[in-house]
């Protein structure tokens, strides 16, 4: 296979997604392509007073449909190419691409007048595209190649040997410039040509490197956050454990195991006993987040949507019973979609929002939870008529431990890290979620709330590399973020 990876770009996922982003551009080009060069032919016939011979008539119109056919060809099997740098990969298509451009173009050039031909600077932009993706040495080849044919054809109309194809209202005859002309206009194309290669080989190469630096730091900062995360786990574990402790004794007291206590001092167990219970909750959240940071999502649980939203749902029945919240659920696309994705997070994810709307709204509240299938991504809205999100804050509240400023925290108790952690799970699964206050069910002094999570269909690795987790390391870490008895 024709080495055409330059070594730095071997490992590095950016060069490749740089190269099909590129690639796919050239396809949408070659389209304009086709379409620009039968209006020239239509222009040039009917608005400037060209007059093509048949010949050139029938190698321009059939230029233009091979250039639709083979593009139709490159854009369909361009999905189906790897990165694989020893294997045939997207450079390679790119390099067919390029011969097949250059080819069709020097034909082109040919059929509407060679040196006199209005098209002959698309040399120079072909040379430019070809240094974004290939290697200078194949672009300097074909800057090569195209000089050597340029001349080569130039010499022989010069000899008559073969037709010269000059289009009738661009030129007076069939031999309009002196032979220097020719050899000064073969230069200075071939410098060009040439020049612009350097150039753009030059810049190409540059923007690379400045990704890959730019990559580096980035894995950099990526290691410091997993060695910030892992001492966070470390710390917490080790306050978690005498408070713990202290909980336990409480315990103790609270319930007479350590002997009889008077009305006064119960009642002061009981109050420190809900202040160590809060702490271990709060600690529990810091070790979930940071657990969660650390954790590389693998989607290999396979869930019906509807009906796991359903199941969790069930699980809110008896706390919304007791407020007399009323949930309701809608599938807007009348479609059961089944997608595989991670059920534990899925649902940590869900049961957050649920539990959000339940806690802020009044008592006789509504939340009403919505599903809609948008093609490759879905929705899932979680609405309620509580008491609203001020609009100022609503960006804040995916902050660790931020809560609105209008929630009575005596009535409203939380640590402020359910959304931060909704938020980090969904970034995880590539999705997004947004929220909007008030939402669709407001009613007087009730603004309510809406949070929108959409999510693709299939997880999305960056780089276009397959990054396969190892399936006993992932669940390792899996089982790590669940215990909850760190
Ligand atoms: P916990 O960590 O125990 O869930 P919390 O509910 O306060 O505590 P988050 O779930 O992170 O924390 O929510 C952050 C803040 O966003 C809440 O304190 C509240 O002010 C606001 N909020 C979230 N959901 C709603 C909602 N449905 N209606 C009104 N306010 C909401
Ligand atoms: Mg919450």
């Amino acid at each position: 296979m024709l080495p055409l990876v330059p070594d730095w770009a071997h490992h590095y996922g950016e060069f490749w997604r740089a190269i099909r982003v590129r690639n796919l551009w050239f396809i949408r080009l070659r389209y304009f392509a086709a379409l620009i060069l039968c209006g020239f032919f239509l222009i040039g016939e009917f608005l400037l007073d060209l007059n093509f011979s048949e010949e050139q008539i029938i190698a321009i119109l059939s230029i233009s449909f091979l250039i639709l056919s083979y593009n139709i060809i490159i854009h369909s099997s361009q999905n189906y190419v790897g990165s694989d740098p020893h294997k045939f990969n997207c450079l390679h298509l790119s390099l067919i691409q390029m011969i097949l451009d250059l080819t069709v173009l020097m034909v082109l050039v040919y059929y509407t007048g060679l040196i006199e031909s209005p098209l002959y600077l698309f040399f120079i932009f072909h040379m430019i595209i070809g240094s974004m993706v290939l290697p200078g040495y194949v672009v300097y080849l074909a800057a090569g190649l195209i000089s050597f044919s340029f001349t080569i054809l130039a010499l022989l109309e010069r000899l008559h040997s073969i037709k010269n194809h000059f289009i009738s209202g661009l030129s007076f005859g069939s031999q309009p410039h002196t032979l220097t002309y020719d050899i000064l206009f073969i230069i200075i194309f071939s410098l060009m040509l040439f020049i612009s290669v350097y150039i753009a080989n030059r810049i190409a190469h540059q923007l690379y490197k400045r990704e890959q630096q730019l990559r580096t730091s980035l894995e950099k900062l990526n290691e410091a956050e997993i060695t910030k995360q892992k001492y966070t786990i470390g710390v917490v574990h080790e306050i978690k454990t005498p408070i713990a402790a202290v909980h336990s004794i409480l315990e103790l007291i609270h319930k007479g195991f350590v002997g009889p206590i008077s009305e006064e001092v119960d009642k002061k167990i009981k109050r420190a006993e809900l202040r160590t219970e809060e702490a271990l909750e709060l600690i529990n959240d810091i070790v979930k987040i940071s657990k969660l940071k650390l954790l590389e999502i693998k989607l290999s649980d396979v869930i019906n949507i509807c009906e796991f939203i359903g199941k969790v749902i069930d699980s809110f029945m008896e706390s919304a019973k007791e407020k007399s919240v009323n949930i309701f659920f809608t599938n807007k696309s009348g479609k059961q979609l089944v997608v595989k994705s991670d059920k534990m997070l899925f649902e940590l994810v869900i049961s957050n929002l649920i539990a959000n709307s339940i806690k802020y709204v009044d008592e006789g509240g509504t939340v009403e939870i919505c599903f809609d299938d948008f093609g490759d991504k879905y929705s899932i809205e979680v609405s309620d008529n509580g008491i609203g999100i001020p609009e100022v804050e609503s960006k804040k509240i995916f902050e660790q431990f931020y809560r609105a400023s209008n929630i009575d925290k005596k009535i409203h108790e939380g640590t402020g890290m359910g959304l931060a952690i909704v938020k980090e799970i969904i970034e995880k699964l590539g999705g997004e979620i947004k929220v909007t206050s008030p939402s669709l069910l407001s009613e007087e002094g009730k603004p309510g709330t809406s949070f929108e999570i959409l999510l693709p269909y299939k997880f999305k690795q960056s780089a276009y590399d397959i990054f396969e987790v190892n399936n006993e390391d992932y669940l390792k870490s899996k089982n790590d973020f669940y215990d909850k008895t760190v």
